[in-house]
């Protein structure tokens, strides 16, 4: 039978998963439609011009992967600059580097060597490995305490976690804390993937050479204009929420969300680092982002006589904004493999990405899977 539709893949969600899903399928000889819900392309990872700054409109993103495969395809579209993250922590002043290694003991405990800063760590974590009886920790406190001990649980995890997560750190999944990691040398680099940095180009750019090629449709809801949408293509590649698809009829899954303060300062440099996480509980945002230190390096900083700074707060996800983060709590796990197997009743629906996924992804992740998903 002839086909009549205008489109081989309508593509829900112009960000990094749907727009690699999209590039394959024109590399395929597809005919793609790409909506999105949203002014601009890129989901999350879009990026404004302020002040000749590229701001990282949805906060920081640095792509960072273990992949060879990912990083080569990436740097087929963009040039990958050099930058490495280093985030800062201030707790009530202090400062601190993370992820958590010889500097930030040093810092903790005027100690030098990492014998010394085993011997304070395993004294600190006896208590709670002891309670355990062997059994693998059950949430995210009893999981740090076990990592790091009391002092820099109670510093820098405990009153950053609970802004982020809006919970206590006895009721989120061990899991979250085991994404960064415990060092015992004097290494600031916050990842341990091989490769990592950001676009020079932009991320925009990026997106738009994926999506070379597609039809693309912005400001377009899915949801509500879904009959006359399916009806324009054989297959959906669908990367917004699971339970917004299915209408939220088996209950809604939680998300957190970022609200953003960004302002313009007349200064060259603010805070002088990309990154610096405030751990305290008493100041309410959760880090500051100076957006310069992802692509000026050394004195280049300086050439621009301003700069442009994002606070972050962390907020609940309701109805209307945008989703950031999954919850992967019991409750919301056990929700979400109910709608996956909801997922099973529509087969012409390819579903990807980290909110269709409810997974808490980095980049490197989402274009994997986009890479794998079968067309
Ligand atoms: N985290 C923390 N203190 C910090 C930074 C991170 O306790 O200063 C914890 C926090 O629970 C967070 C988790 O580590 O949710 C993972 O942090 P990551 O930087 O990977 O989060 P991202 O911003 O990439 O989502």
């Amino acid at each position: 039978m002839e086909n009549k539709k205008p489109y081989d893949y309508l593509i829900v969600g112009a960000g990094l998963f749907g727009a690699t899903v999209a590039y394959r399928a024109r590399q395929a000889g597809k005919r793609c439609l790409v909506v999105d819900r949203r002014s601009h392309i890129g989901g999350n990872v879009w990026q404004q011009d302020m002040a000749g700054i590229a701001v990282h409109t949805y906060g920081p993103h640095i792509f960072h992967t273990a992949n060879r495969e990912v990083w080569d395809f990436v740097s087929r579209f963009v040039t990958m600059n050099h930058f490495i993250n280093s985030p800062l922590a201030n707790y009530n002043g202090k400062l601190y580097n993370l992820p958590f290694n010889m500097n930030t003991f040093r810092q903790m405990w005027g100690i030098t060597s990492p014998d010394a800063a085993r011997r304070i760590i395993d004294e600190q974590r006896a208590r709670t490995v002891t309670a355990l009886h062997g059994r693998e920790p059950k949430n995210l406190e009893e999981q740090a305490l076990c990592l790091v001990g009391r002092d820099i649980y109670q510093t820098l995890i405990k009153g950053y976690t609970e802004k982020q997560w809006g919970r206590p750190c006895t009721e989120l999944p061990a899991f979250i804390i085991r994404r960064l990691p415990v060092r015992f040398t004097y290494d600031n680099n916050y990842f341990n993937d091989p490769y990592q940095g950001i676009p020079e180009e932009g991320y925009n750019t990026l997106i738009d050479k994926l999506l070379e090629g597609c039809d693309i449709r912005l400001g377009v809801d899915y949801i509500p204009g879904r009959a006359e949408l399916d009806a324009l293509a054989d297959k959906i590649v669908y990367s917004g929420s699971i339970d917004e698809f299915f209408d939220f009829q088996l209950g809604h899954l939680e998300y957190r969300t970022v609200r953003f303060d960004t302002q313009i300062l007349d200064m060259p440099d603010f805070q002088h680092n990309a990154v610096v996480n405030y751990t305290s509980p008493t100041q309410l945002h959760t880090r500051i982002i100076e957006h310069k230190h992802f692509t000026c390096f050394g004195k280049e900083v300086m050439r621009n006589p301003q700069t442009v700074i994002s606070y972050e707060y962390s907020v609940e996800w309701k109805k209307g904004m945008e989703p950031f983060y999954p919850l992967n709590n019991q409750r919301n796990q056990s929700l979400y493999e109910r709608y996956t197997e909801l997922a099973k009743t529509t087969p012409n629906v390819l579903f990807g990405g980290r909110l269709a996924e409810y997974k808490y992804y980095d980049m490197d992740k989402v274009i994997e899977k986009a890479m794998q998903l079968p067309l």
